[in-house]
């Protein structure tokens, strides 16, 4: 891969003609790699609609018109919401706003070994899985009016999914009918490139250098154009993550400058299904 040069600018020329205020030249990779914005927990607070933050984030990508991938706890569609529900639809009306699948109650658990928390999918046999994966795409049509056709697993808990986890979970992403994708939680492994070269799921994976937020949290645009150029040789695509519910005023500010920075760069933006059907087609 080639790489270019192309200044990032951030403020104009001052009137004498002297650049006033510039950053240092930015490396960006030709072509350049698309991204996604993978932004996690969305979910109702005690009122029943979503947070300040949320709306925030969600009225920022409305306004600046970028695509945003938004992942659902889904038993925050179950009962009667109207604000949230109409929240919901108004997003999916913009055509810029994709939801995907975040675990049903992304609930840490203690079903295991005393004194061990897991995440929702690790250790639990495949039958539960396929359960929670039920339940969830139910909710989805009723509220959303299509299954998710995308998968991201939740974190938390002080213990790494296990191998049978894997299975379970490959098993339950190979039979459910309308899963084309998951937003794998690590680079792709053998398991998985075994999963997609079955036809039905494509594997989007993780290059954790290459992030919104460093540490986790915490958004961090120096970090990620560095990392951005640094990674980008072999890659077709970055999955990018971020937890807007975590930033108070000074990472939302952070989070706008990253934004600029791609914007300004014209990195594309795009959504999982988006970048699926990009990838199917040979890069020039
Ligand atoms: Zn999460």
């Amino acid at each position: 891969m080639i790489s270019r040069l192309r200044p990032f600018v951030l403020a104009a020329f001052a009137c004498s003609g002297v650049a006033a205020f510039a950053v240092p030249e930015a490396r960006l990779p030709a072509p350049l790699i698309p991204v996604v914005l993978k932004v996690d927990d969305l979910s109702v607070r005690g009122n029943g609609a979503a947070s300040a933050r949320w709306k925030r984030i969600t009225d920022f990508a409305l306004e600046r018109k970028f695509k945003l991938s938004i992942g659902i706890i889904a038993n925050s569609l179950e009962g009667d919401k109207p604000a949230y529900s109409a929240y919901l639809k108004n997003l999916q009306k913009s055509g810029l706003i994709e939801f995907w699948f975040h675990g049903y109650d992304h609930g840490v658990h203690k079903d295991g070994e005393p004194g061990k928390d897991y995440a929702e999918f690790a250790n639990r046999p495949y039958e539960e899985q396929k359960r929670r994966f039920e339940i969830s795409q139910k909710l989805a049509v009723e509220k959303l009016g299509a299954p998710f056709t995308c998968f991201g697993p939740p974190g938390g808990g002080n213990t790494q999914a296990s191998d049978a986890d894997w299975e379970a979970t490959t098993r339950v992403m190979a039979q459910d009918p309308a899963m084309k994708l998951w937003l794998y939680p690590k680079a792709l492994d053998e398991r998985g490139a075994k999963l997609q070269s079955a036809g039905k799921v494509t594997i989007l994976d993780r290059v954790y250098q290459v992030n919104i937020e460093q540490p986790l949290f915490v958004p961090n645009p120096e970090k990620f154009i560095e990392a951005y150029a640094k990674h980008a040789p072999g890659r077709r695509y970055f999955i990018l993550q971020g937890h807007p519910d975590q930033w108070d005023d000074a990472r939302w500010a952070a989070f706008v400058k990253l934004i600029d920075y791609l914007q300004t760069n014209h990195i594309p933006i795009l959504t999982p299904s988006e970048l699926v059907a990009s990838l199917s087609t040979p890069v020039s």
